[in-house]
């Protein structure tokens, strides 16, 4: 006999050690990206794993995306179980590359251990601990005998850290994430489990150079310093640009609430001759100087816009400013995304928070980015969200962990919403 959704919750209760142990097995394999280490060992554990419970299970390797290669294959499982009639397919996705494990932990960061409540470990939060509670969620509903119309997937994609070319954007180019093959995206990102993400701010990365002309230090006349230009540059964008961008406000619900201004981080400087020999720094004037500035804009701001803003200050110095001459290159650009608040993944999760959580969830979005961009632009499928256990700022930090009870009650979220998206109008 089916089971009713109450007893549905009691089975996924009763899996919170699987729940646990999935996690831990995750973690154990690094697949620290840069470079892309273990990702086909991983893809197989995850594809064996569902194998086994009917899934049928396929591999696609991001080949010539960037740093494939044999030695780190940016390999992707996709695992699909139809159900017992035609329907609408829910699908999890989950990235399965973590980012370097950096200094400060207080344990082996690979090894996933369980200390008060939590496991600990890179990637317990960003974002294996919330693929596993997507795993028992779906495993839990397909053996509860409820019935299930449709099909339901999982996917374990690579690369998210570094952009998703070899993961998601390669597959949704390929027509894995097109509507009708799939209907419904939940990405258990760390996002906390009374929250429903319904999408991220735009990204524009570019480089700047000044340009300068090379003389000796001790005659700077004879040359152009292009540091001084920069110089100027800065000082117009803290006195200009800077608050601009924060006067404007989104109607996006960002967290934190900072992050709803508009923002310009200068990433990184450089100018000048190199400095190979300790102690013996050249004396010349500059000839060039770079920076590489991070815009994040908001979904009110159209990116043509956001670049001539920038480029409108470059020229109004190089009409003030006698010899300034400088390049302006787009390193990479990620348009903003945003689900319909009202459409089925968002109603169907929050629901399911209200059920399972008793209280009322909260509808926000994410300052960076992550997959949803390229299921949205490129896949062209908008009902799309985040949602998982674990904290967002614990992500790429030292002593990274995810609360043991998160994962449970995020499992019977997804599970609950993936259950009622699929019977939606049945
Ligand atoms: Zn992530």
């Amino acid at each position: 006999m089916a089971d009713s959704l109450t007893a549905l919750m009691d089975r996924i209760d009763a899996r919170a050690d699987e729940l646990v142990a999935l996690t831990q097995d995750l973690v154990r394999i690094p697949t620290v990206n840069p470079p892309g280490d273990g990702y086909r060992a991983c893809a197989e554990f995850l594809g064996d794993r569902l194998g086994r419970r009917g899934f049928a299970v396929e591999y696609v390797r991001g080949a010539g995306s960037p740093g494939d290669s044999d030695r780190y294959p940016r390999t992707n499982v996709i695992a699909r179980r139809e159900g017992h009639r035609p329907g609408r397919c829910v699908h999890f996705n989950g990235h399965i590359d973590v980012v370097e494990a950096g200094r400060g932990w207080s344990a082996d960061p690979f090894s996933a251990e369980v200390r008060d409540g939590r496991i600990y470990g890179r990637g317990t939060c960003d974002m294996k601990g919330g693929l596993a509670a997507a795993i028992i969620a779906v495993e839990t509903l397909v053996e509860s005998g409820l019935p299930l119309p449709g099909a339901l997937e999982i996917s374990g994609t690579v690369d998210e850290e570094s952009g998703g070319y070899g993961g998601v954007a390669y597959l949704a180019e390929r027509g894995w994430f097109r509507p009708g093959r799939v209907d419904h995206v939940i990405i258990p990102e760390p996002l906390n489990v009374d929250r429903v993400c319904i999408g991220h701010r735009g990204v524009w990365w570019a480089e700047l150079e000044t340009k300068g002309r090379i003389a000796h230090g001790s005659m700077p006349f004879l040359g152009e310093s292009a540091v001084r230009h920069m110089g100027a540059v800065l000082e117009r964008f803290e006195h200009e640009l800077l608050p601009a961008l924060a006067a404007r406000r989104t109607a996006m619900p960002v967290v934190p609430a900072g992050a709803r201004e508009s923002s310009c981080n200068i990433n990184s400087i450089h100018g000048g001759q190199p400095e190979e020999h300790a102690g013996l720094p050249t004396p010349c004037v500059a000839d060039s100087c770079r920076i590489v500035i991070d815009r994040r804009f908001l979904i009110e701001e159209p990116l043509p816009g956001v670049k001539q803003e920038v480029r409108a200050i470059l020229e109004r110095l190089a009409q003030s400013r006698s010899g300034f001459r400088y390049e302006l290159r787009d390193l990479f650009e990620v348009l903003p995304a945003m689900a319909d608040p009202d459409g089925p993944v968002v109603q169907a999760t929050l629901a399911a928070v209200r059920e399972v959580l008793g209280r009322e969830p909260e509808i926000v979005c994410s300052p960076g980015t992550y997959d949803q961009k390229h299921i949205e632009r490129i896949g062209k499928l908008k009902d799309c969200i985040a949602y998982g256990p674990g904290i967002l700022d614990l992500a790429h930090q030292p002593d990274e962990f995810v609360a043991i009870e998160d994962l449970v009650a995020s499992a019977k979220v997804m599970a609950r919403a993936a259950h009622a998206l699929l019977n939606r109008g049945a």
